[in-house]
């Protein structure tokens, strides 16, 4: 059969779609960069060329997969892109998210070039941490997470992306075991618990942990908080989630500084000491 990559793409889509898979137009490229180890902008340039059979086959197959899994994709392929860079994931550590990127962003331009020690609560794969290294030579992170394996993984991750020697897995509950930190950033689990039911089963797949962030859904974020609070760290900034800016707003006073997302959602706090 001659199909061209983007009559591919095409079909993969639809085959997707006509199963209730919604929302994963970008997924198809993503499998033929990852298969042919190419970027996807490479692959969109191959767009009128003709797809190599095998290449063809073997994504086919992975598109079955997913159809018939309902595992996320970054979960069969094992890797994922943020801010710019590949991580290795495994069903241990949520999937990082575009609106995460707005974090790392917001941290970048708040905090200057100088030598600073952070801490990222709840690490997971270390993304965060990890892009943050990646653009400030002179920082160091500390990362905790509460399973060994989950930090062993963020701990790979720093050392594909060269910031091993300034990233310090530890493994504790949020920053209980942390002393002086200049800042601290955190994506931690906001969703409320009675609505984890009514998520897509894909993002049920991801660790119950990573997501559940009790009744109200800022059980975890009034804690970290009330630790920022009480430390000597004067930089907080964390992601929250739908719905939750007046919550937000009362818990910090109304010190909080809060940021939209790409679709116009608040989704950042940043408070200063
Ligand atoms: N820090 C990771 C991320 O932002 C994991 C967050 C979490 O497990 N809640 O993607």
């Amino acid at each position: 059969m001659k199909i061209t990559y983007y009559q591919w793409v095409q079909y993969a889509i639809s085959k997707l779609k006509s199963n209730g898979i919604e929302e994963s137009d970008s997924e198809p490229i993503m499998i033929l960069a990852y298969l042919s180890g190419l970027s996807k902008g490479k692959v969109l340039q191959k767009s009128y060329h003709r797809i190599p059979t095998r290449l063809r086959k073997k994504a086919s197959r992975i598109i079955s997969k997913r159809i018939k899994s309902r595992k996320p994709l970054a979960y069969i392929l094992g890797i994922w892109d943020f801010y710019g860079l590949e991580f290795d994931i495994n069903k241990c550590v949520m999937i990082p998210r575009p609106e995460t990127e707005l974090l790392v962003n917001l941290v970048l331009s708040k905090l200057g070039n100088d030598p600073l020690i952070g801490l990222d609560i709840g690490t997971g794969a270390g993304n965060i941490a990890i892009s943050l290294l990646n653009n400030r030579p002179k920082w160091r992170i500390i990362g905790t997470d509460e399973s060994i394996s989950i930090l062993k993984l963020a701990k790979c991750n720093a050392e594909k992306h060269d910031v091993l020697d300034r990233f310090f897995p530890i493994c504790c509950n949020l920053m209980d075991c942390i002393s002086k930190v200049d800042f601290i950033v955190s994506n931690p689990p906001y969703i409320p618990s009675n609505e984890i039911k009514n998520l897509s089963q894909e993002v049920q797949c991801e660790p119950l942990v990573a997501l559940d962030g009790g009744k109200n859904g800022i059980e975890t974020i009034k804690r970290i908080y009330d630790q920022f609070i009480d430390s000597k760290a004067k930089f907080l900034a964390f992601e929250f989630g739908y719905g939750q800016a007046n919550q937000i707003r009362s818990m910090t006073h109304n010190e909080a500084k809060i940021l939209n997302d790409y679709k116009n959602i608040p989704r950042i706090a940043v408070i200063k000491h």
